[in-house]
């Protein structure tokens, strides 16, 4: 049995079982039996499927939110906000099943064409801080191409995941197709990335248990996706419009209480407008309201897990510029924290995946340039100028995924995300994370009598 605690009051909230290696065996050989009938199943049907799912999110959608918001302690309105893209995750790929589509290529002496064709049975691993998010971004286009589905999600927080297994089977997805297996990664996840009948691991978590999977691949040559840590920057030019930009910061880095993998941690800031620019963040940070994620209200709530705490108290050593006030008592609160650091202090190059952002003073662009890029990480970020040139020639210069121009959202159910460098490979949502769950076959069809 594993226990599942909610992080802002430290109660137990459920009980679960907690599989094992056999467990994970019987997941694994359901969705192998009924990967032949899945992949022959009509693409309107799937469509439909796939629909009907989105739509029983959307008429769970506040029994969902409350169950994310009581297991991640995450503030019920962006919890509500996640959910929401999950039913519009399953929309975007119910509409994107009869649309990926194969090609006919010019040869000679006959017809060359491509099929997508489904890998058969993936496993799925994920993380504890968009948990229904990120396993809908796996499910969609997976469920689409017509493979069938073992996903485990984190031990901490297994339980809208399992609501949604059951919802899938609601929908009326097959026996067999969508199999949610909760357990630890050492066990199941180790397991599904051994499992000789398991085609692909789609894995979004750190980065170092990201090259455990990748090794753990290897052996039985599995494709791989994964989606792993970040350090993005948020580049504040000192043309840009500085209250908006100081205004939105705060959300950047401190949404989801920094358990973020797109947060912007690193705020680099033009040394020209850097005290103005502090001042305002300051002051947009004080304003942020901390408290129980059921106060509709609340924008941050707390970590999730004492341990964890203890692993983001241990960044915060160097200059604080501000610390926010937590409620007292029972919940593992830590403030939204600002510190002044240098680009190769720790706080600046490692992910700290808490409320605590780093701000570092920048000379002109190509110092802005090369400061963003000293990091092993390459996910998200944002540049904020009213220089459009400048804008485009930052964006492609900085190595990472999803990059933003003043704005700093990163994703959205048509757009492609996904990280460079030590942040991993292949992509999620969108069109093109069809290609991580499909593989291209060509066939020649000889024409001459
Ligand atoms: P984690 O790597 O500890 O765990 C992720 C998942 O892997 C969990 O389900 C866990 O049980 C499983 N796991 C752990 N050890 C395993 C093993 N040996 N074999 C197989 N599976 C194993 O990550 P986390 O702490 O849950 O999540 C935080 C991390 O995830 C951060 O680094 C964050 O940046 C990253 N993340 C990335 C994205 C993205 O899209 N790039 C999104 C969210 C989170």
């Amino acid at each position: 049995m594993s226990t599942v605690v909610n992080p802002a009051t430290e109660e137990t909230i459920a009980e679960i079982e907690s599989a094992g290696v056999e467990e994970t065996d019987a997941a694994v050989a359901r969705a192998k039996a009924a990967f032949p009938a899945w992949r022959a199943v009509a693409p309107a049907d799937r469509a439909r499927l796939l629909r009907r799912l989105a739509t029983l999110v959307e008429e769970h959608h506040e029994e969902l939110s409350r169950i994310e918001s009581r297991n991640v302690g995450k503030p019920i309105a962006g919890a509500r906000g996640e959910v929401g893209m999950v039913a519009q995750v399953f929309h975007f790929y119910a509409g994107a099943v009869d649309k990926h589509h194969g090609e006919t290529i010019p040869v000679a002496g006959g017809v060359d064409m491509t099929f997508r064709e489904p890998l058969g049975v993936v496993g799925m691993i994920t993380p504890w801080n968009f948990p229904l998010n990120i396993a809908s971004w796996k499910l969609g286009p997976a469920l689409a191409c017509g493979n069938t589905v073992v996903l485990k999600p984190a031990e901490l927080t297994p339980l809208s995941t399992l609501r949604l297994g059951e919802l899938a089977l609601e929908a009326g997805f097959p026996e067999g197709v969508v199999n949610i297996v909760a357990g630890k990664g050492s066990v199941v996840g180790q397991r599904l990335i051994e499992h000789p009948d398991v085609a692909k691991i789609g894995f979004t978590g750190s980065t170092e248990v990201g090259q455990q999977v990748m090794r753990g691949a290897a052996g039985t040559i599995k494709r791989v996706t994964l989606e792993l840590g970040g350090k993005s920057a948020n580049v504040i030019f000192a043309d840009a419009d500085l209250e908006r930009a100081a205004a939105a910061a705060p959300y950047a880095v401190f949404d989801n209480a920094g358990q973020d993998c797109c947060a912007r941690s690193r705020i680099l800031v033009e040394r020209a407008a850097y005290d103005r620019f502090a001042e305002l963040l300051i002051d947009a940070t004080r304003k942020l309201k901390v408290g129980d994620p059921e106060d509709e209200s609340s924008e941050m709530g707390p970590l999730i897990s004492a341990q964890h705490r203890e692993t983001v108290a241990s960044f915060v050593d160097g200059a604080v510029l501000f610390k926010g006030e937590i409620p007292e008592g029972k919940g593992y609160w830590y403030p939204a924290t600002l510190v002044e650091a240098r680009a190769d202090d720790r706080i600046a190059r490692d992910e700290v995946f808490g409320p605590v952002a780093a701000l570092i003073p920048f000379d002109d662009e190509a110092d802005a340039v090369r400061i963003a890029n000293a990091s092993q990480y390459g996910l998200s970020g944002s540049i904020w100028t009213r220089d459009g040139g400048r804008a485009f020639r930052v964006a492609r210069a900085i190595d990472t995924g999803v990059l933003s121009i003043n704005s700093n959202s990163s994703v959205r159910p048509s757009t492609p995300f996904g990280g460079f460098k030590q942040s991993g490979f292949g992509r999620e949502l969108g069109m093109h994370a069809l290609a991580g769950y499909s593989e291209v076959k060509n066939v020649y069809y000889a024409t001459e009598a």
